[in-house]
């Protein structure tokens, strides 16, 4: 299953892609994340976006487009992948369509005001990435990671100023997709505002594993 997943910041888009990527064993592509991973370990790619990203704006289509294309030549993603946080531009989700035909663009729809709320609590392990929800998803110990017992952090930009800015960057560069794909015939909407385990259950009923 070849899917995108769309919607703003926040909509649970990266929860529901590790519990989709488990289960149907696909694996979860996070531009968000290879960006993160690159700024933590100080590569040239990381220190080129470190700041747009901290702003809450978009890395450039050249660079993320690029990345995207050497991940999914990557053998793992020959069966089907999950891309969470790309295509974020229309030319990002033209060039995506010179690469791979997709088999639908998933849309996780939810209110801005559910999505301040679910950002501004977000909690990220600085080790390995878990994240976590101060009121929807605490971990066991307060401030360490569950799995591998690091400390939890609030990223960059969950602060308030980038959570607002990257809200609108995604009504006016991410949202036209919803259009590119639903003329497309590509869109499937879901409500994102139950917990995750709802949102999982209505995946598996519109996404039946064969
Ligand atoms: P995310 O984890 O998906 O919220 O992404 C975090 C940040 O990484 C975004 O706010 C952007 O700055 C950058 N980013 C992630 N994916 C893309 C993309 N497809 N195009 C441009 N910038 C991106």
């Amino acid at each position: 299953m070849k899917l995108v997943f769309l919607g703003p910041p926040g909509a649970g888009k990266g929860t529901l892609a590790v519990l989709v990527a488990e289960a149907y064993n696909i694996p979860h592509i996070s531009t968000g994340e290879i960006f993160r991973t690159a700024i933590r370990e100080k590569t040239p790619l990381g220190l080129k976006v470190q700041a747009i990203i901290d702003a809450g704006q978009l890395v450039s289509d050249d660079i993320t487009i690029e990345l995207v294309k050497e991940r999914l030549a990557k053998s793992d993603a020959k069966k089907g992948f999950i891309l969470d946080g790309f295509p974020r531009t229309i030319p990002q989700a033209e060039a995506l369509a010179e690469i791979v035909n997709i088999d639908s663009a998933v849309n996780f729809d939810i209110d801005d005001e559910l999505v301040v709320k679910r950002l501004s609590g977000r909690r990220v392990c600085k080790t390995c990435s878990q994240n976590y929800h101060v009121d929807f998803m605490p971990p066991k110990v307060e401030g360490k990671c569950d799995k591998c017992g690091s400390d939890l952090i609030i990223r960059e930009d969950d602060k308030i100023e980038a959570i607002t800015k990257r809200l609108e960057v995604y009504r006016k560069q991410t949202e036209p997709l919803i259009g590119f794909y639903r003329e497309k015939n590509k869109l499937t909407d879901v409500d994102a505002s139950p917990s995750s385990g709802t949102v999982f259950e209505s995946f598996q009923k519109l996404f039946p594993q064969t």
